[in-house]
């Protein structure tokens, strides 16, 4: 058992922290937001995430996982402080440290003992040895040692705990042995495999890997556009190429691009690591054009369904960058509801968990419906962005009754082309034939 602290209980902070304390350590989880831990305290999860209340509670019952906004004394009282706070992309496209350096800072001050400082948040390459930096340079006592591990964090939102509990891998980067041997031996009941490597190579594998995912989904939505262009199906055609043990059929979904808090954040990342070392990542800039333009198309069809958007009405399902949470950062809907409403559209949405949080991003006179379909009747086309299951099993000839016009533009490819075109439902998906 170790005693450990998570400076920072957003998304991957409380998932892995609640892991740990899963497995049988002793986890404090810590934030500066003392609303958010106020929720927790009283057993309220701040985020959606399926399974993690249960997780939390049951922990927390336990007396293995704890809550606190004094982030100081739980850093005293462990041996392993792990670093989850945001990196948010800066406006000129690079990680933005400023939350990093002052949880590095908060560390230093505090460093009352031998303590292995684990950066978790995705950091550029060089970030580890300035975190390393900052804690030498502010802690009281320049005799106590620390060391500085980077263990990036791979799980997805929406099945972040059976990829924290099933982890494929851990990769550790370290400075000593000894601190690379604390690490793994913390991570040894998930039964996973342990990659150790230096500091910098683990940063750039999360990066690595972060901006391969990307590339794999721009890459398939451009053999999308021109499967449009030549009669085929990209459905089936990714079916097929996925079949290659080489390539794989995961992340072969055609679709508006991707978005969520990392990929959009992390290509931005990546392609400044690279300016900044005078190299031209040329694959990584198509990526991030791609996917821009890739969430545009959704209103070249919309506009071919409907010849002008004018004063119609549209239905939108799905707001969330992805099913299974309620995380709106850079969600392809914060683009594209905002562009319908001023090409005169008027917009009524729903998503099954995220409209608390995207009200607050999204204009004004959005409006949002209470299910399904109350949110399609009486609309000139639906458009899906979204493919939660909800929304997936939808009963199509409920909704056809309800729609004004059978249009449905799908930029996630929910449906078959054969059930559109026997329910008299005009289709518009991505890489596949128009069923009018
Ligand atoms: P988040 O915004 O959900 O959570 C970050 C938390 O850090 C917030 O609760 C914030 O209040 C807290 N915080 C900020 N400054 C603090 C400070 N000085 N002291 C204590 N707490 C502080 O972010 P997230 O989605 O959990 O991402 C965290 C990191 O993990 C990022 O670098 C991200 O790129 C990376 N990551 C995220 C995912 C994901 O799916 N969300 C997956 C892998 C890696």
């Amino acid at each position: 058992m170790k005693k450990v602290a998570v400076i920072g209980t957003g998304y991957v902070g409380l998932v892995s922290g609640t892991c740990f304390a899963e497995i049988g350590h002793q986890v404090i989880c810590c934030d500066i937001d003392r609303r958010k831990i106020d929720l927790l305290k009283s057993g309220i999860i701040p985020i959606y995430e399926p399974g993690l209340e249960e997780i939390v509670s049951s922990n927390t019952e336990l007396g293995r996982l704890s809550f606190t906004d004094e982030i100081g004394a739980a850093i005293q009282a462990s041996d392993i402080v792990f670093i989850a706070v945001g990196t948010p992309m800066s406006a000129t496209g690079e990680a933005d440290l400023t939350y990093v350096k002052a949880v590095a800072k908060t560390i230093g001050e505090n460093l009352n003992s031998y303590k292995v400082v684990v950066t978790k948040s995705t950091v550029p390459v060089g970030t580890g040895r300035l975190v390393a930096q900052t804690v030498a340079e502010n802690r009281p006592d320049s005799s106590v040692e620390f060391d500085v591990v980077s263990n990036p964090e791979f799980l997805r939102e929406g099945t972040a705990i059976a990829d924290c509990m099933n982890m494929e891998r851990a990769v550790i980067g370290a400075t000593s042995d000894k601190a690379a041997k604390i690490i793994a031996e913390l991570h040894e009941p998930f039964n996973t495999t342990i990659y150790i490597t230096n500091l910098e190579s683990a940063e750039m594998i999360k990066y690595a890997a972060n901006a391969f995912l990307a590339t794999k989904i721009s890459f398939i939505n451009e053999i999308a556009n021109l499967c449009e262009r030549v009669g085929a199906d990209v459905t089936e055609v990714a079916a097929g190429v996925g079949l290659d043990s080489r390539i794989g059929a995961k992340f072969l979904q055609a679709g508006i691009g991707y978005g969520g808090s990392c990929f959009p954040k992390d290509t931005e990342a990546l392609k400044h690591i690279a300016t900044q070392n005078n190299y031209e990542f040329k694959i990584i800039e198509s990526v991030i054009d791609i996917n821009h333009r890739q969430r545009l198309i959704m209103l070249d069809k919309i506009k071919e369904a409907l010849g002008s958007v004018q004063g119609k009405h549209i239905a939108v399902l799905g707001l969330a960058f992805k099913p299974n949470t309620d995380d709106m950062r850079y969600a392809p809907s914060l683009d594209l509801i905002p562009a319908l409403l001023e090409m005169g559209a008027t917009v009524t949405a729903y998503d099954p968990v995220a409209i608390p949080e995207a009200s607050k991003q999204l204009p004004a006179e959005t409006e949002y419906g209470a299910n399904v379909y109350d949110t399609l009747r009486g609309a000139d086309a639906c458009m899906i962005l979204t493919e939660w299951n909800e929304i997936k099993e939808m009963d199509l000839t409920r909704a056809r009754e309800l729609l004004r016009a059978p249009i449905v533009v799908d930029g996630r490819n929910c449906f078959s082309l054969q059930e559109m075109e026997e329910l008299g439902l005009a289709y518009y998906s991505v890489g596949r034939p128009v069923v009018r």
